[in-house]
C-alpha cells in the first residue's frame, strides 16, 4: 500500500538501497513461509514468551480496533510491486554516492544536466568490485575454501585466490572495494554487476572456474568449505533473483 501511495505521489521513484532493489537480508525470509517466520521469531532461545503469544494483525483497544500490516507470503522488491524509475544499490549506499546523486539532481534542476534514462542504476559503477580492488591476482585456481578468521591472510593478495569466498567478481562496483581493502571479503551488498541476470548463478560460475580439480569427490570436498551456500550466493539478492523464493514460501503465496 505504501509503495503504491509513494508511486502515485512521485514524479520520479528511486529504489534506494539493497532492500528496495533486491530484497536484501529480509529477502532471506523467502526461504520460509510466514507462519514459520513468526513462530520461529517468537520462539527463539532468547525470546521470553512462555505463553506463546504471537502478534495479531488487529486488536480491540478501548479506543477502537488497531491494525498492524500483514506479513505477505513472499517478500518482493520495489519494482515487483510498482514501476521504478531509477535504482540505487548498496547496503547502505555509500555516502559519496548519495552526495553525487544529489549533486546531479541539483544540476538537473538548474538545467545544467539531464537525468539518466529511465531504469538506470545511479550512484554506483558499471563494473565489478574486483575492478576497483587493488589486491594482486596471481593464482588462477584454489584447492579449498576457508573462513577468513583464525588464519594468516596475505594483506596484498586477492582473497578469493587465498580460498576466502569473496563475492567481488559478481558484485557491482561503486564502493571503492571497501571490504577487501579493509581485509574482509566482499559479501555482495551492491548487488549484481552490470549485465548480470542472476547474482547467485554468476557467483557460482565464478567460484567454479577457480576450483582446481576435475574429480567430483574432490570438488564436493572443496565446496563443503562454503558452510552457508544460500547466504554466500543470495544473501542480498534472493527476492530479486530468478529463484525469488523457496518452495515453502511459494506454497503459501496467495496471488
Ligand atoms: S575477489 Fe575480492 S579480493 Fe579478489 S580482486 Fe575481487 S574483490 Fe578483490
Ligand atoms: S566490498 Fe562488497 S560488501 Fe563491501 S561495501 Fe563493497 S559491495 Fe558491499
Amino acid at each position: 500500500h505504501i509503495a503504491k501511495l509513494l508511486r502515485a505521489k512521485s514524479q520520479i521513484l528511486v529504489a534506494f538501497g539493497s532492500c528496495a532493489n533486491e530484497g536484501c537480508i529480509p529477502g532471506l525470509a523467502n526461504l520460509s513461509n510466514s507462519h514459520e517466520i513468526i513462530t520461529t521469531a517468537f520462539n527463539t532461545v532468547s525470546t521470553d514468551n512462555p505463553n506463546k503469544i504471537y502478534p495479531q494483525t488487529s486488536y480491540n483497544m478501548p479506543e477502537g480496533e488497531i491494525h498492524i500490516p500483514t506479513i505477505y507470503p513472499v517478500l518482493k522488491t520495489l519494482d515487483q510491486v510498482v514501476d521504478v524509475d531509477y535504482y540505487m544499490p548498496g547496503c547502505p549506499p555509500e555516502s559519496h554516492q548519495i552526495a553525487a546523486v544529489i549533486d546531479l539532481v541539483i544540476q538537473v534542476l538548474q538545467g545544467k544536466a539531464e537525468l539518466p534514462p529511465k531504469g538506470a542504476v545511479i550512484g554506483a559503477g558499471n563494473s565489478t568490485v574486483c575492478d576497483e580492488c587493488t589486491r594482486k591476482r596471481n593464482v588462477k585456481s584454489i584447492t579449498s575454501f576457508k573462513r577468513i578468521f583464525g588464519q594468516p591472510i596475505d594483506p596484498e593478495l586477492c582473497l578469493l585466490e587465498q580460498g576466502i569466498p569473496c563475492n567481488g567478481i559478481a558484485t557491482r562496483s561503486g564502493c571503492n572495494a571497501r571490504c577487501p581493502t579493509a581485509g574482509a571479503q566482499c559479501i555482495g551488498c551492491y548487488g549484481p554487476a552490470e549485465g548480470v541476470v542472476d547474482y547467485g548463478a554468476r557467483l557460482i560460475t565464478g567460484f567454479a572456474s577457480v576450483i582446481d580439480s576435475k574429480d567430483p569427490d574432490e570438488i564436493d570436498r572443496i565446496l563443503d568449505g562454503i558452510p552457508d551456500p544460500t547466504g554466500q550466493f543470495y544473501r542480498f539478492n534472493l527476492a530479486g533473483s530468478l529463484l525469488r523464493a523457496g518452495k515453502s514460501a511459494w506454497n503459501k503465496e496467495k496471488v
